[in-house]
Order: C-alpha cells, then structure tokens, then sequence
C-alpha cells in the first residue's frame, strides 16, 4: 500500500521533463539530457551508461583533487541546467554538497553512496607519524568505493536507472549500454581475481589509504602508513615503524599514489629494505593519462600488474 506513494513520485519527475521539454520528440531528436558527474569514476560511469545520448559536464577537471573540490561560478550555473547531477554524498565533497542545496527542486539528486555497503576507513600503522593520507566520510567510513569494480556495477545501474526515468524514450539505449559496461567490469573483477589468487603476500602496504574496498574484494589487507610521501622529508621514526611491519610480514613493496623521487625511493629501499611501486586511485586521471586515452579499466589494469609484481602472484 505505502509503496504507491513513492512510487507515483518517482513517476512524476520523467513527466515533468517531458511536459517542458519537446513533446514529439518520439526518440532521438528530442531534448537531450545534461548530466553533470562530480569527478572522474562517476563521469566514467555516466558516459558508459549514457553514451551519444547525453551530454556530460565534469566538475573536477583532470589532474585535480576530488575531495576539496570547488564548483566554480560557471560550473554552479551548469549544475542549475543540468536535468541530472550524480555524486557522492556523506561528506566527500562537502563544497559540491553545498552547492546542490541551492540547486533548482527539478533538478534530479542521485548520491551514488547510498546504494552501497560502505566499510570503514583503514586504521594507519601504528608507530608511523603524522596522518595517513586518504579523506574519510563524515560517518568515518571510506569513500573509495571505486576501486573495487563490483561497487562499479551497483553504481552503474543506479545511474541507468535514473537516466531511464528521466528519459524514458532513452531507456533501451540506457539498458543495452549498462549492459555492455556490467559485462566489462565483470571481466575486469575476474581478471583480479584470478591475477590476485595466488599470492606470496596478501598485505598491500600504501601511503594513500584508497584501496580498501579493492582489497576486501580480493582478499587482501590494507596498511595505511604515513610519513613517507614525495612532497616531505621522511620521518625516521616512520621509516623504522614500516620497516618493522615488512620484515615481520614480508612485504617487499610498498605502494605510492605516485612514483617517488629516485632518492626518496632509494631512502626506502635501504631503511624499510622494500621497493616501492605505484597504484593509482583514480580520483582524476590526468591529461598525460587523457591523452594516452587511459581510463578506469585500463588504470585499474595497470594497478593490478604492479599489485601481481609487488605481492608476488603467480
Ligand atoms: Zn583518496
């Protein structure tokens, strides 16, 4: 009974759109929807699912930090315009948070979070100074839902389900696309779990906490460390907590969201005695990667060749 509520709401909103849109549209020459996505695994998503029917307006541009992200006035003024606006909630970009309060009511709201099972954020090694890199939820769980490609799937889905609705005449073509994209991720969730069953060590050490929802996915364990990053002198008591940790779990890599400078790299290799290698957490892909035309899989491909190496799979 309760659920005819809900129901006739959600009904409602494709009505409306059609009703100021162009009636006759009858598939193809019609309005077409403009989605707005927060950052980059949000827009790789939209586009898989969306393809030559929607229009896509990124707020992040390439190369930049998600979490502290700020919609320029600009980018306000296409929020407003767009039909739908698809992000994650919970605090991981607070100031895009902001800017959807002020947004226009017809303006549709999906928080890709909300379908998920999220996990908490990976307690940092104890012993390592400072703070371990990786922004948590305001709950105190992890937003890197992204790496793990199964969270691609589910969210994939919520997005087809929305365009669908907001675009009925596009539902097929939403539908086909999600499927084609379901089929890919699936591929790639396997080619991890083969590439990962069978490991030396199933301890993933990193300095950008990022990965725990891919390592809960491929039965590994996360180590957030801090005190030792690119941009700052390493810290001695750090170095000693880690090179403690790999010795007694034999760790021989120790993973970097960038590659380290040769000296800091060489630092590690005497003082913890590991290499070090690096995984990307695809927060934005940067123009280089842009122009190699990288995206999520293929990034997530090369994760999983330096993952196999570092942890030593056969
Ligand atoms: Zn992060």
């Amino acid at each position: 009974m309760r659920s005819i509520l809900p129901t006739s709401i959600v009904l409602a909103l494709p009505l409306a759109l059609v009703a100021c849109g162009d009636d006759s549209s009858g598939g193809g020459a019609g309005e077409r929807l403009t989605v707005a996505a927060a950052f980059y695994p949000i827009e790789s998503i939209v586009r898989s699912v969306g393809g030559d029917a929607i229009d896509v307006v990124t707020l992040v541009p390439p190369g930049e930090e998600a979490h502290e992200y700020e919609p320029t006035p600009q980018q306000l003024t296409e929020l407003g315009e767009a039909d739908v606006v698809v992000y994650l909630g919970q605090g991981f970009q607070p100031n895009v948070e902001k800017a959807l309060e002020s947004l226009p009511d017809d303006v549709v709201r999906l928080d890709l979070l909300e379908g998920l099972t999220l996990l908490p954020i990976t307690e940092q090694l104890p012993g390592t100074e400072g703070e371990a890199e990786g922004e948590a939820l305001e709950t105190g769980n992890d937003p890197h839902v992204w790496l793990d490609p199964s969270n691609m799937q589910a969210m994939a889905d919520a997005v087809a389900t929305t365009l669908a609705a907001a675009d009925p005449a596009g539902a097929d073509g939403y539908t086909q696309r999600l499927g084609e994209y379901d089929t890919a991720l699936g591929a790639l969730d396997a080619e991890f779990t083969a590439g990962l069953a069978t490991c030396e060590s199933d301890v993933l050490v990193t300095s950008h906490r990022a990965f725990g929802y891919l390592a809960a996915a491929y039965d590994l364990t996360q180590i957030a460390i801090a005190g030792i990053s690119p941009s700052e002198e390493p810290s001695a008591k750090s170095l000693e907590a880690v090179a403690t940790f790999a010795k007694d779990n034999g760790v021989t890599t120790i993973f970097f969201e960038e590659n380290l400078p040769d000296d800091l790299a060489a630092t590690v290799a005497a003082e913890i005695g590991a290499g070090t290698d690096v995984l990307d957490p695809i927060e934005s892909l940067s123009t280089e990667q842009l122009d190699q035309d990288a995206d999520y899989s293929s990034v997530m491909r090369q994760n999983l060749a330096a993952l196999s190496t570092g942890l030593r799979c056969s």
